[in-house]
């Protein structure tokens, strides 16, 4: 019999996906690891076990206590599942411009879920303060009573992707990789994988893809946090440095705007059967520009991060996306032709 033992153990070793039209186009291998394959649908489950590791080593989450976190969703989502099977409790806070898909997975794994309106990190009312700012009253009324995870600034999770993420990329290529490229929220997974590979094989190319209205492309190519635009993905891009994106070793960054990345949301769905989320669109947009960059012949990775599923109402709404000015494929409009959600 072969069997994981808990939901925890269920997480990582994500399949490595060949990605066909995005190989075909520019005569590189661009593979996609598939971490929607994760028991909660995204990469954050590996966030959220790997932050909850750490703080049960720590002595920092005692039986029975509660997880506090400030989350896009999919971490809170991770952390919720996680925390269900370990007796744990979830207080979340999300900015409520967060797709409803993801509100709703979140509250059926019974999280105690927060909605706060969308604000800026330096504006006290940003989720992540709020979380904190919870976590330690909690603490002040029942002392160790509430962790706050603290995702962006700690950097267990950003370590958590280079033991898990990275070196499964490395044995999964057998090593025979040039490139890697994702965009990035708090720092994790780029910070994580681009060390991994780099402590193997310091030549491998390490590349951020960026969405428009995010500052961390200028951060990298300017040495300035400026942005311009903005981008209906979701669970990417910052407006600052976190602990966990600071010392990430970037070699290339390009800010990409939707005009560009959703059409390889669409194109990954009708083409190659893949259901996958905006932040995976601007990876798989990033890919390409590496692939142009590096010239033909090479292998690059890069993350389909979660499912398109998450985000039907927008990704997937021929009203939400012509409003927006995306353009909208014949057969997404032919499979809701009443055009509205
Ligand atoms: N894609 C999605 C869908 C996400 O939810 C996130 C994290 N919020 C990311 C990408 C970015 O990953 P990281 O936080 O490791 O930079």
């Amino acid at each position: 019999m072969s069997a994981f033992a808990d939901v925890a153990a269920a997480v990582g070793h994500t399949p490595l996906i060949r990605l066909r039209q995005a190989s075909q186009q520019t005569g590189c291998e661009i593979l996609g690891k598939a971490e929607f394959a994760n028991p909660g649908g995204s990469i954050k489950d590996r966030t959220a076990l790997g932050l909850l590791l750490d703080a049960e080593r720590r002595g920092l989450l005692r039986p029975g206590g509660t997880i506090v976190e400030g989350t896009a969703g999919n971490t809170g989502i991770g952390l919720a599942l996680i925390g269900a099977s370990r007796g744990y409790r979830a207080l979340i806070t999300m900015p409520d411009t967060q797709s409803r898909e993801k509100i709703d997975a979140l509250r059926i794994t019974g999280a105690e879920v927060r909605l706060v309106p969308a604000a800026p990190y330096a504006d006290p009312n940003h989720y992540a303060h709020v979380a904190r700012r919870l976590a330690e009253a909690m603490n002040l009324q029942e002392p160790g009573s509430a962790w706050f995870a603290d995702q962006f600034d700690n950097t267990a999770n950003r370590d958590f992707h280079a033991a898990t993420t990275g070196v499964e990329i490395w044995e999964q290529t057998g090593g025979r990789i040039d490139g890697f490229v994702c965009a990035t929220g708090t720092g994790g997974t780029l910070a994580g994988v681009g060390r991994a590979l780099k402590a193997r094989n310091p030549a491998v190319t390490i590349a951020l893809a960026d969405p428009a209205g995010s500052a961390l492309a200028s951060y990298v190519n300017e040495g300035e946090l400026k942005s311009a635009g903005n981008s209906i993905s979701e669970g990417i891009g910052s407006s600052r440095v976190t602990a966990n994106f600071r010392d990430a070793p970037i070699d290339l960054a390009w800010s990409i705007g939707d005009e560009e990345s959703v059409p390889w949301v669409h194109a990954l769905m009708a083409g190659e059967g893949l259901n996958v989320g905006g932040s995976s669109g601007v990876n798989v947009a990033g890919a390409v520009r590496l692939a142009r960059a590096l010239g033909p012949g090479h292998t690059i990775v890069t993350v389909l991060a979660d499912a398109g599923s998450r985000y039907r109402a927008k990704l997937f709404n021929p009203a939400f996306l012509h409003a927006k000015g995306i353009p909208v494929p014949a057969w997404l409009q032919r499979a809701f032709p009443e055009a509205d959600t």
